[in-house]
């Protein structure tokens, strides 16, 4: 076997575009070109497999990739439906990536008779989801059938193959332009890393170490900001209050003023401009809040 890092990507779709973002993000260097099956890291170690998203968690599990980068969605659907031929995959969610973020629900006729979850007795139900569904009906004790379709399944109450739908929502007009409405949620998703749980050689384990480490400062510096102000030395307490998640602020004496210090934070998260009028209330002034590039601890 190769010494080299094999992450699954979805090639093309809803997930692709923010994949490689991430990944350039992180350092990696590579580009994705034409038809390729693998696009090669070419200033670390590690090859990135383009693949269909429904493929990714089988890559995993079965050793062929090490990781992959997918939906929570599609992840839980593999795991559910492997679950019930008794075939235990062993995949899990190594992090929570914060993009591609959308929700799996139920939908039905705008205002037809199923409004709410208790109304699906007795009803078909189409979805791509059979697993992930199977296991809400059973939790809820709701006895519905499952219409299994691969695409389009916003079309079946129309041509009658089904009375609701489960299918993933992000803004929903696509269910509105159908003449349909969600009346529950079932799954939040958005994209995971997910990995086996197998040992990794020592050298890939190096690698895989390095870039966790580079994702996670991805991840936090995305909604991360550095905010920079001064204030009246009294009023250093309540603004660091104000400031959203940010622990000890650096406070740096202003050079003729003995009552008014410079305060630097780095803040976890977003920062609103309601956050900037409860600073500038509680005594701040000349407040700026520059982007975070890269973070480390
Ligand atoms: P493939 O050809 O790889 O099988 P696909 O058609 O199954 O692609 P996409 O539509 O590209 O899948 O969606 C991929 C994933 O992106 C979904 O499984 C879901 O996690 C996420 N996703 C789906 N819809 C949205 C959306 N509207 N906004 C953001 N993310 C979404
Ligand atoms: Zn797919």
């Amino acid at each position: 076997m190769t010494d080299r890092l094999r992450i699954a990507v979805q090639k093309k779709g809803r997930l692709a575009d923010e994949s490689f973002a991430m990944l350039k993000k992180c350092g990696l260097n590579f580009s994705v070109r034409g038809d390729g099956l693998l696009a090669r890291v070419k200033n670390m170690p590690i090859d990135l497999l383009l693949v269909r998203d429904d493929d990714i968690p089988n890559f995993v599990a079965s050793g062929a990739c090490d990781f992959g980068l997918v939906g929570e969605n599609v992840f839980a659907e593999e795991v559910l439906a492997s679950q019930k031929i008794e075939k235990d995959m062993d995949i899990e969610i190594v992090r929570r990536l914060g993009f591609s973020r959308c929700r799996l629900c139920l939908a039905a006729d705008e205002d037809g008779s199923i409004q709410s979850p208790k109304d699906l007795n007795g009803t078909k139900i189409a979805t791509s989801y059979p697993g992930v569904l199977g296991a809400y009906l059973k939790d809820k004790a709701i006895k519905a059938a499952i219409v299994e379709m691969k695409g389009a399944v916003e079309l079946a109450p129309r041509i009658d193959i089904a009375d609701a739908i489960c299918d993933l929502v992000s803004s929903g007009a696509t269910l509105e332009a159908n003449g349909l409405a969600p009346f529950a949620t079932i799954l939040e998703s958005e994209a995971v890393m997910i990995g086996s749980g197998r040992k990794l050689g020592p050298n890939k384990q190096a690698i895989y170490d390095r870039l966790l480490s580079r994702i996670d400062g991805v991840i936090r510096s995305k909604d991360s900001k550095y905010i920079m102000l001064n204030a009246p030395r009294e009023q250093v307490e309540a603004i660091t209050k104000i400031l959203p998640g940010s622990d000890a602020p650096t406070i740096i004496p202003l050079s003729g003023n003995e009552d008014l210090v410079a305060l630097q934070a780095v803040c976890t998260e977003n920062v609103f401009w309601q956050t900037l009028e409860d600073l500038k209330a509680a005594g701040a002034r000349a407040i700026l809040v520059l982007p975070i590039e890269k973070m480390m601890n």
